[in-house]
């Protein structure tokens, strides 16, 4: 008799456990899209053309585990299904440019996402240009940036930043090189720095534009060759520290907070993405 009253007491309990499990730590979809939506006012951020920000892919409308990475790759959604993650952050999201047919590794993607139930969240310039969670602001930050301003346009919005720093240059390549895996270094510039441009992923652009805003040092994500001229010809010194290095901090900043908010768990997914 008292085993059983043992017995029933634990299947009470773990019926219990399982009731205040799903009470607390599930979310619905819809409240934590509503969260990244305001968050990272994506509707006042133009993009490139069928970007697509915000939700991408549904589920079937409850979250218990996030997750967060650069590129919603076949690699990126095999994991997020592997660590049982069923709401997925990412900065490049499924669409780009052209339709293309759901064949091959597309197919992969989507079969993938409807089998292990995972809704994709996308947010790409609007991430990069947060004052507070975006790529850009999280560098300054790291770079040690101070008096910190938005610029270098992009479909007219203000998506980089600039702060001041005065350091020797070769202190300056050095904190790089201990931030990133890779620092490509353009010198051209002086050789003591006092104010710094950030733009994060593919932004050579930005080599160009920094001599209107009166900016001698840049750093940047991927480059195109053309501009290693760009960067000897106004005198600036650019960095080029990788187009994937520069842009795993905005969304993972988002993930873990939507994880506090939530009060739920959160991963990030990293590749070996040497770009
Ligand atoms: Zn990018």
């Amino acid at each position: 008799m008292e085993n059983f009253i043992q017995d029933l007491f634990e299947i009470l309990l773990c019926i219990f456990g399982t009731f205040m499990y799903y009470l607390f730590m599930n979310s619905s979809l819809f409240e934590v899209i509503q969260y990244c939506d305001e968050r990272l006012n994506i509707e006042a951020i133009a993009d490139e053309e069928r970007a697509c920000n915000g939700l991408q892919f549904q589920n079937s409308g409850e979250i218990n585990k996030i997750a967060a990475a650069v590129d919603a790759s076949l690699e990126v959604i095999e994991k997020a299904a592997a660590i049982e993650a069923n709401f997925l952050i990412v900065h490049h999201g499924l669409f780009w440019g052209a339709t293309i047919p759901i064949r091959d590794a597309v197919y992969e993607k989507y079969k993938y996402l409807i089998a292990h139930d995972i809704a994709l969240y996308s947010c790409h310039l609007p991430l990069d240009a947060h004052p507070e969670i975006g790529n850009n602001a999280i560098l300054a930050k790291i770079l040690g940036l101070t008096n910190t301003a938005q610029e270098f346009e992009f479909h007219h919005a203000k998506i980089g930043m600039t702060g001041n720093r005065s350091i020797e240059r070769s202190k300056f390549k050095s904190l790089l090189q201990s931030t990133f895996p890779h620092v490509v270094a353009m010198e051209f510039g002086p050789n003591v720095i006092d104010k710094v441009g950030i733009v994060s992923g593919s932004s050579g652009v930005i080599i160009a534009q920094a001599k209107d805003l009166a900016i001698h040092t840049v750093v940047i994500g991927e480059c195109q060759q053309y501009y290693y001229n760009v960067a000897q010809e106004n005198k600036v010194n650019a960095y080029a520290c990788g187009h994937y290095a520069t842009e795993i901090f905005g969304v993972q900043a988002l993930g873990k907070e939507v994880s506090q908010k939530f009060s739920l768990p959160f991963e990030f997914i990293a590749t070996d993405c040497p770009l």
